[in-house]
């Protein structure tokens, strides 16, 4: 059993992170309804046995196959990002250990997910199925591509850098909805994007924050 009070340390050093990184983001505070959701969420079951005294610092943890599940700071950002309404549903590319698809199920109606890496797709799939995440469904394959059957989206949440924007998940998003997206190049060696598709269809670019992400690889 965690301590309640490494939790709240956790959701402490997001808020202090959320009002520093402010300058890039415009975006000095995370919503609690978001923070909530991170609360609920054991992220001791996510990370590997050996790492699970560092589960709740504000920092990202290797997973295995050279993968890493995110920062928690990311992953409350790109959450908020995404504007997580009850009744919407939502894409994430890059399951990884599956956190940060449980916290988008605390927030969301219904959530897909997709990781290239088989093993991790599967076990991320299992974890999320004893946590009983019924709301998730995972599947092996190349997020690029995203998940035509289960489109259009609200949001969209991709945790690997691309070389550039997926078109399949442009199309696969919502008039209306968000796609938040690490992309190599610029100043900074990859930038955070807010991808917002207007009802008409129109694209509304943001660079939100540098970032260090894995790639975003084939399938
Ligand atoms: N959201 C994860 C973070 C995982 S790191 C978590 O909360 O733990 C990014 C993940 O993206 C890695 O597991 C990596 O294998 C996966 N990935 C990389 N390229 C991908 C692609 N084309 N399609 C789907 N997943 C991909």
């Amino acid at each position: 059993m965690t301590p309640p009070e490494s939790v709240q340390a956790m959701l402490a050093d997001i808020a202090a992170h959320a009002r520093e990184a402010a300058d890039f983001t415009r975006h000095p505070q995370i919503s609690p309804r978001v923070l909530e959701a991170m609360a609920r969420v054991p992220r001791e079951a996510f990370v590997p046995e050996g790492l699970r005294g560092r589960a709740y610092w504000d920092s990202p943890l290797p997973i295995g196959e050279g993968q890493t599940i995110s920062q928690p700071f990311i992953v409350a950002l790109m959450t908020d990002l995404v504007r997580p309404h009850p009744r919407a549903r939502v894409l994430d590319v890059g399951t990884g250990s599956g956190y940060q698809a449980a916290v988008l199920a605390e927030l969301v109606d219904r959530v897909h997910s997709l990781e290239v890496v088989p093993r991790l797709a599967r076990e991320a799939g299992e974890r999320l199925r004893d946590l009983g995440y019924g709301n998730v469904e995972t599947r092996a394959g190349d997020g690029r591509r995203g998940w035509p059957e289960a489109a259009p989206f609200d949001g969209i949440v991709v945790a690997a850098a691309a070389d550039e924007v997926p078109g399949a998940l442009v199309e696969q998003l919502r008039p209306g909805g968000r796609l938040v997206i690490p992309v190599k190049g610029g100043p900074y060696a990859q930038n955070l994007l807010l991808i917002e598709k207007g009802d008409d269809g129109g694209l509304d670019v943001r660079e939100v924050l540098p970032v260090a992400f894995v790639p975003l690889v084939g399938g």
